[in-house]
């Protein structure tokens, strides 16, 4: 903590997170999608965000290309700039959990050890918080190259670029493992979707 940060106060509103998703009649929660580049991680996202606002669920999407070109826009692929992406990310998805969205987070997120600070900070704020690997081979992923990034990579036009220069770190445990290359894009989306459904249910005492 820097001697200005002793300075501040964390001060409490007068509305509850449980009131809050009382409201909105479901809990808010962060859903992070990791994966390589090209695996599926945009187009899945966008798929069950569409799907759990048409069943009426508040839904939120926080891609991760979109945040690099606003929020995050000062920042570059080095490993502590990819952890700074992932802990200001990690702050505003807590901060839509809280108002009562399932926010979802389509990042790459490749270490391991930023992902367990999102679900630190996330738990800190009494939101559950569940990974979501969006998994397909770097082999297919190269393959299907939509940005055409690999093949800028392996021209040696991009650098730190993940599966190619920099690693990734799979998760070993996540809540939900979508293999996209042996699953449809329907059936991927399904797979999330009914996962999530049960576990952002309010309990009766709380509404
Ligand atoms: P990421 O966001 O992880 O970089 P994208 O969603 O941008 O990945 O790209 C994935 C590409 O793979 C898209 O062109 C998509 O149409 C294609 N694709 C093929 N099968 C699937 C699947 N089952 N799930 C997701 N994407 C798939």
């Amino acid at each position: 903590m820097s001697s200005e940060q002793k300075n501040l106060f964390v001060s409490e509103g007068h509305v509850t997170t449980t009131q809050r998703w009382a409201l909105a009649g479901h809990q808010g929660c962060v859903v992070w999608f990791t994966g390589l580049s090209g695996s599926g991680k945009s187009t899945i996202s966008r798929e069950v965000e569409r799907e759990l606002f048409e069943r009426g669920l508040h839904a939120f999407l926080l891609d991760g290309d979109n945040l690099r070109r606003a929020l995050n826009a000062d920042l570059g692929f080095s490993p502590e700039d990819r952890a700074e992406n992932i802990r200001r990310t990690a702050e505003v998805a807590r901060l839509l959990a809280m108002s009562g969205q399932v926010t979802i987070t389509a990042f790459i997120s490749p270490y391991r050890e930023d992902r367990e600070k999102a679900r630190a900070i996330a738990a800190a704020s009494g939101c559950e918080f569940f990974e979501v690997f969006i998994d397909a081979p770097l082999a297919v992923c190269e393959q299907r190259d939509p940005k055409q990034l690999y093949r800028r990579a392996r021209a040696g036009e991009i650098q730190q670029f993940t599966g190619i220069d920099a690693p990734y770190e799979a998760p070993e445990t996540p809540d939900v493992h979508v293999r996209t290359a042996e699953f449809e894009v329907r059936e991927c989306v399904a797979q999330i979707v009914d996962f999530l459904l049960p576990r952002v249910q309010l309990a009766t005492a709380q509404v």
